[in-house]
């Protein structure tokens, strides 16, 4: 199904002198273009390759994985194998959706939140399928029927995922070109996209004509114009970044470029979990091990304001309504010994003896013998906090508390597609030869993120825009 190359060189020649492109050195041709490789550009490399599209996929970084590589591998989805063989037999698409929905605040792209809910527990079985290991894990409380895995080996990251759909897809046949950063989409007189530019490594330019373009480039989470020009709020409280930075967004300008309509970008997943040390390094802090020994947490009015154990969402909600977007998480001696036994450390990346040495060398973790002197380190007020204290389980000097903030993770908007994944302009209509897939085209979250369901959205989507593109390509 390849173009036939000649005649298509002299037509983007033409094309580029009348549109103002730099020529590129190299032409080449190529049923189905994806952009991105993380889990919704593989998913799609998979299903279109397997269906017998010849397919280019171009990765800006060194390798395949971006996002998706340093999640937490979690995914959900009703109805899969190893929610069944925990014996929950009465999850269904309808309950997860009306969960999803709620979590979101109801915000969601309904489309999109319907037909993921009901692709989501497949998706599951087919990397397991795949060869992908996953571990059942019934303890996420937002779901209301449990219906979340883990993959394995490499628990605590997306790595398994990435492996397995990097695999399938080349073995499947798919093109996986690194280090190639695609900078623009090509469109014809009519508006329709019919290739994208390449920039490879060495700084040289390829035009690639195909019949389809797939966008996969995830999030902007590492983007501060389009963080500022959707999100003001969230920036004006000085957020930190805990999500992947590498993601710029530049899906976003393409898409936009050539017509495409946006949605719901205003929403950022943030957890209420940034603080940063003196040395000025920005970490996570959970805050929720020292609350589960008796710890608590107050705003600069020196009160508590939350329940220290309610979901994170909720504790986010109610943070952002504080003096400047800030707590403090307060503990004493003895709630801090075993704060130190924690199966998870305090903060996330240190071990145990490493948040230790810091309540020593306090770089992150004050350490204070009078709760006067910890209010005035952090211009709390100190008369409400000794009255706070005096009715909290804290007792024992020394004390010990950080200062926390909203921390940026990854976005829940996007670009607008239908739920064949078809992008679409800003009235409405399908812009012809353009699909997009996963965090670029998040809306289907709504205003919040439901544990698990943005791998698997991106797998679900990615797959929906792998053999849709074939078909149009084959058929
Ligand atoms: C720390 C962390 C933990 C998370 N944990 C979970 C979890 O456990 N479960 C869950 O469901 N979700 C989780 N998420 C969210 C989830 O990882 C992402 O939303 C999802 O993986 C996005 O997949 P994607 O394929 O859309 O994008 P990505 O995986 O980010 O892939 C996009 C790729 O496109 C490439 N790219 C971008 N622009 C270009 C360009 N112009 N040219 C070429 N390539 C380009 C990028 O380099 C990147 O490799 C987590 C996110 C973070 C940051």
């Amino acid at each position: 199904m390849k173009r036939h190359l000649s005649s298509i060189v002299l037509a983007v020649v033409a094309l580029f002198v009348l549109s103002g492109f730099a020529a590129a050195a190299e032409v080449w041709s190529t049923d189905i273009v994806i952009v991105g490789g993380g889990a919704a550009g593989l998913s799609a490399a998979v299903e279109a390759s397997q269906a017998g599209a010849d397919v280019m996929l171009f990765e800006k970084l060194p390798i395949v994985g971006g996002s998706t590589m340093v999640s937490g591998g979690g995914m959900s989805g009703a109805g899969h194998r190893f929610q069944l063989a925990a014996g929950i037999t009465n999850d269904s698409p309808e309950i997860h959706l009306q969960d999803m929905l709620r979590e979101g605040y109801y915000e969601n792209d309904l489309r999109l939140a319907k037909r993921f809910t009901e692709n989501a527990g497949a998706a599951i079985d087919w990397l397991a399928d795949l060869g992908c290991q996953f571990e059942f894990q019934p303890n996420y409380q937002e779901h209301t029927i449990q219906r979340f895995v883990r993959s394995h080996p490499y628990p605590g990251t997306g790595i398994a995922i990435v492996q397995t759909l990097e695999k399938a897809a080349k073995d499947a046949g798919a093109n996986i070109y690194t280090n190639h950063l695609v900078t623009e989409l090509i469109t014809d007189t009519s508006g329709a996209v019919i290739g994208v530019q390449v920039t490879k490594k060495d700084g040289s330019i390829v035009n690639v004509m195909a019949d389809r373009v797939i966008l996969a480039t995830g999030g902007f989470v590492g983007n501060d114009e389009l963080l500022n020009r959707f999100a003001p709020e969230i920036m004006a409280m000085n957020p930190k970044v805990a999500g992947d930075t590498r993601l710029q967004g530049e899906g976003f300008y393409l898409a936009e470029k050539v017509g495409a309509s946006l949605e719901n970008m205003q929403f950022i997943k943030v957890y209420p979990t940034g603080s940063t040390t003196k040395s000025g390094q920005d970490v996570y802090t959970r805050f929720y091990v020292p609350c589960l020994e008796g710890g608590i947490l107050v705003n600069r009015e020196g009160k508590r304001f939350v329940d220290e154990k309610a979901a994170f969402a909720r504790i986010y909600d109610e943070l952002v309504k504080q003096t400047d977007g800030r707590m403090f998480v307060i503990f004493d001696s003895k709630q801090a010994e075993r704060v130190l036994q924690a199966d998870t450390p305090f903060i996330l990346g240190w071990s145990n003896e490493q948040v230790a040495k810091d309540m020593e060398e306090n770089t992150l973790i004050g350490r204070f013998d009078r709760i006067a002197d910890l209010a005035a380190a952090y211009n709390i007020d100190a008369e409400a906090l000794e009255e706070t204290i005096a009715n909290s389980e804290l007792s024992t000097a020394p004390f010990y508390s950080v200062e926390i903030g909203p921390n940026m993770m990854f976005t829940l908007g996007g670009i607008r597609i239908d739920d064949d994944a078809r992008v679409l302009d800003v009235n409405g209509q399908v812009i012809q030869g353009l699909y997009a897939a996963g965090e670029v085209a998040g809306a289907g979250h709504g205003g919040n993120y439901m544990s698990g369901n943005y791998v698997a959205y991106a797998v679900v989507y990615g797959r929906i825009a792998g053999i849709n593109s074939a078909n149009d390509v084959l058929n």
